[in-house]
């Protein structure tokens, strides 16, 4: 297991498999001048792949998520999958996408072995959406969203950052849409994760400004009534069902207690958390031929030190060097 002092158990890995993307979102990237990790440090498909084998056999991982950067750039994205798929015991398997490589490949995906689909979207209008990706891709994203909903990648969850003064006023269509369309839709409070170190606390949309917008046209009932568990989104009923909507408050609501996380960087780093200043280096391992037990271990010492929460509301808060695009989000 890879537990932590907290006694927290990490099931969950996050996997990004590149730090490159064919969009620039302004809460993310600069439009230019980001240094790319180079080649020669980042993973290859077979050290992917053996990492998440130790990780499923060794080490309780039971769900794969797979990021970046944009995923679906990789070339051999689908034969990571199709290569994880036959695993014991065989973890379940998303990938989160800005959604343009969807409408080409979902159905090599779904063949491949990929459950699921996390989509980001963050406004119906093209304009807007130019704006904020800096390339004119939307209806790109649109057709990526039906393909994988069509290939079967269901239930097809749709992400989405709201900016002030950019698509701030646009929560209530995108619940009317992602109902109308049957996806199920999460708001992600902005973070401190942009590569430019540009996000300011007293200008984001919070998980409060964006219930009270939504509460203007729809009824919403929360779902829990008992614990939170681990699942980052608060979720409620919509209209009195079946759809849903989350909120991902990871700024003004965090879930660290019940954070069950472990990430892998696509140049074989373990980071603990988003937030995290600290890595542990598995790409050295893997370099020099260590056996599969010492990488284990190597990944439970990282977990151990994991730190209680990310520290965002503490006056020392330091940004992590890595943007999100590199850590994998
Ligand atoms: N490129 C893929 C995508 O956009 O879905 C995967 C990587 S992206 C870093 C993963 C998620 O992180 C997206 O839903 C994106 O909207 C979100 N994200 C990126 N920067 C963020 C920030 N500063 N705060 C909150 N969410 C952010
Ligand atoms: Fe690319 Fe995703 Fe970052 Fe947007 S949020 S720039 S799509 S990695």
């Amino acid at each position: 297991m890879l537990i932590d002092t907290y006694g927290r158990v990490a099931t969950d890995l996050r996997v990004s498999l590149t730090d490159r993307c064919n969009l620039r979102c302004t809460y993310c990237m600069p439009e230019e001048g980001l240094q790319w990790l180079s080649k020669s440090t980042l993973l290859t498909d077979d050290e992917i792949v053996r990492l998440i084998d130790i990780a499923v056999t060794s080490l309780g991982i039971e769900e794969v998520r797979f990021t970046g950067g944009e995923p679906l750039i990789r070339p051999g994205v689908v034969g990571i999958i199709e290569r994880v798929a036959a695993l014991e015991p065989r973890p379940q398997m998303s990938v989160t996408t800005n959604g343009i490589g969807l409408k080409r490949m979902a159905s090599a995906l779904k063949a491949a072995g990929l459950d699921r689909v996390n989509v980001s979207l963050d406004t119906l209008r093209p304009d807007v959406f130019k704006s904020l990706t800096r390339r004119d891709r939307h209806q790109d994203v649109l057709d990526g969203l039906e393909a994988a909903r069509d290939a079967g990648l269901n239930p097809v969850k749709v992400n989405t950052v709201l900016m002030p003064g950019l698509n701030e006023d646009e929560a209530p269509d995108l619940l009317a849409w992602a109902v109308k369309n049957d996806y199920e839709l999460r708001f992600i409070e902005q973070m401190p994760l942009d590569a430019q170190h540009g996000w300011k606390r007293d200008s984001m949309v919070t998980a409060g400004d964006i219930l009270t917008a939504l509460r203007t046209r729809f009824e919403l009932t929360p779902e829990d009534t008992g614990e939170r568990g681990s699942a980052p989104a608060e979720r409620w009923i919509v209209d009195g069902g079946p759809h849903r909507v989350g909120v991902i408050a990871s700024v003004t609501r965090p879930f660290c207690a019940a954070c069950d996380r472990t990430r892998l960087t696509a140049d074989g780093q373990i980071r603990t958390c988003l937030f995290a200043t600290e890595e542990t280096d598995l790409r050295g391992a893997l370099r020099s031929d260590a056996p599969d037990e010492e990488i284990a271990r190597i990944w439970r010492e990282a977990m151990w030190g994991k730190k209680a929460g990310s520290g965002l509301d503490d006056p020392s808060f330091h940004q992590p060097d890595r943007p999100m695009s590199a850590i994998g989000g």
